[in-house]
């Protein structure tokens, strides 16, 4: 449904964007990640027609997005960075507006709207002007505008930037349910929120992709993919270290002491070896008084520093 070819955008001497290639198919929802100014808004603005590319193409449900905008953007719903414009409009008359401008006619205006209001909650404040909103409420009432017409495609630049931890919780929950029937493209900070809503990340650094796999996929590439905590007292460390280091199959052990006064070792894994059940065994043979034993999944955290993390100098020598 969105194809991406060689998309290039510089700003003079700043190449924001360098040569992305992606595709993304109904039912995906693709987490789109990168650290600040890594291109990730330009992408989407240039996904959407709103800034054309300096070279590669986009086409959206196979309509040219710099040739066909029109038709592109009947079928792609954009919710920008930061507030929607016109805020001494109230929600009901900018999403008035809104039907209207994506020709809607009568009824349907209103049935489009109390639609797209049901689904973001924002009847509590639909007739106060946008400007004076909470951020969340002008966050939503920009997603309100994104879905008002139901599009195949949806381009979403930080949809739960300024929300409070419940309004996050039912923005992805909305977005996971439509996500079936349509592709998102959902660019965060948040990297929980790959793990909850993404079927795909991709993460983009300098204007490049550098990594791109299922949240499963970038999470085995952590260091802490398999890696086995135990919590267990102080005085009891030292040689559970020792022991933990001599399991067949691990490859180092760390130590942190916690603000409770308890140790915490973490057991690294050798390449593919799985220590959930060598640990507990290990633990339960020794007799530890083991507070707490878990494996983890990997943090995205660890992928997203190491594929992004480089020197400035390095950083401007490939920029310019
Ligand atoms: P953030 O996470 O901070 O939102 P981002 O990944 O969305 O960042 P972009 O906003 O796409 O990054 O910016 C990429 C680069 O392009 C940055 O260096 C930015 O300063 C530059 N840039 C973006 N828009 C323009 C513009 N209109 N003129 C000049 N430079 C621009």
């Amino acid at each position: 449904m969105i194809e991406i070819e060689k998309l290039t955008k510089s700003f003079g001497p700043i190449t924001a964007v360098a040569g992305i290639d992606l595709k993304v198919e109904k039912g995906e929802v693709l987490g789109f990640l990168g650290p600040n100014g890594a291109g990730k808004s330009t992408t989407m603005k240039m996904i959407t027609g709103f800034l054309a590319p300096s070279s590669g193409r986009v086409a959206v449900c196979g309509y040219d997005v710099e040739n066909q905008t029109l038709q592109a953007q009947r079928v792609i719903g954009y919710l920008p960075e930061g507030a929607p414009a016109y805020g001494d409009m109230t929600p009901r008359q900018f999403l008035g507006f809104i039907a209207e401008v994506r020709g809607y006619k009568g009824a349907d205006v209103k049935a489009r709207i109390e639609a797209a209001v049901a689904k973001t909650e924002l009847d509590a404040v639909l007739d106060q002007p946008i400007d004076t909103l909470s951020k969340g409420f002008k966050r939503r009432v920009g997603l309100a505008q994104a879905i008002l017409h139901d599009p195949a495609v949806l381009i979403m630049d930080e949809p739960t930037d300024g929300l409070d931890p419940n309004q996050k919780h039912s923005v992805r929950k909305l977005l996971q349910a439509m996500s079936k029937e349509k592709a998102i493209i959902v660019s965060t900070h948040l990297l929980e929120e790959v793990e909850a809503i993404c079927t795909r990340a991709v993460i983009i650094d300098r204007g490049r992709i550098v990594a791109d796999g299922t949240p499963g996929e970038l999470l085995a590439r952590s260091r802490h993919h398999n890696a086995v905590t135990l919590v267990l007292p102080t005085a009891q460390a030292d040689i559970a270290k020792a022991k933990l280091k001599a399991l067949t199959g691990v490859a180092s052990v760390e130590q942190t002491v916690r603000a409770d006064g308890f140790a915490e070792l973490t057991a690294f894994p050798k390449a593919g070896a799985l220590l959930i059940e060598l640990v507990s065994a290990l633990a339960v043979s020794e007799k530890w008084d083991v507070k707490e034993l878990y494996a983890e999944a990997g943090r995205l955290d660890e992928v997203f520093r190491a594929v992004t993390t480089h020197d400035a100098a390095r950083a401007r020598e490939s920029r310019t």
